[in-house]
């Protein structure tokens, strides 16, 4: 691990209440670790009774929508413009449910429960192949397993019920 800032290579020094923290001697500050934040999306229509899944090019497999957020952008944000972009319908309503770190990509994922407008989705073609109405019983059989996708769909899904 090397200082983001000057390139020094860090040591792990104690911090008082954070523990072991990778420390620049050079710049003479804590540098935390840093990574990357994304939303990831459970999708529904307007009466609850359907998830929106998305399949991306050469996989077999569908997982939840999801974006990166951009500096300075707020993540209710990028659930609208995302969530836009690759679908063209918009977001009607959303509410934060719960967030998990993903160490292959370093990012730490924020999911959100999503009703979106009635209608079609156009997809961007450069990025997925297809995206698609399940029902929710249909949409646990063909979500990518043991994905993060997967764990955030299981913790939305008894939220169908309730209103929001
Ligand atoms: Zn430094």
């Amino acid at each position: 691990m090397y200082c983001p800032y000057c390139g020094e290579k860090l040591a792990l020094v104690l911090h008082d209440q954070e523990g072991l923290i990778p420390y620049c001697k050079n710049c003479g500050e804590y540098r935390f670790p840093q990574f990357a934040t994304a939303v990831s999306m459970v999708v529904t229509n307007r009466a609850k009774d359907k998830i929106m899944l998305a399949k991306h090019k050469g996989q077999d497999d569908y997982i939840l929508i999801a974006g990166y957020i951009k500096k300075g952008e707020t993540a209710e944000k990028t659930v609208t413009r995302e969530f836009r972009e690759e679908t063209k319908l918009n977001v009607v309503k959303y509410k934060y449910m719960s967030s998990r770190y993903h160490e292959s990509h370093n990012v730490l994922m924020l999911n959100f429960l999503v009703i979106a407008e009635n209608g079609e989705p156009v997809i961007d073609q450069a990025e997925l192949e297809e995206v698609m109405w399940f029902s929710p019983e249909e949409a646990l059989e063909h979500i990518r397993k043991d994905s993060d996708a997967e764990h955030f769909l299981k913790n939305a899904l008894p939220e169908l019920k309730n209103k929001f």
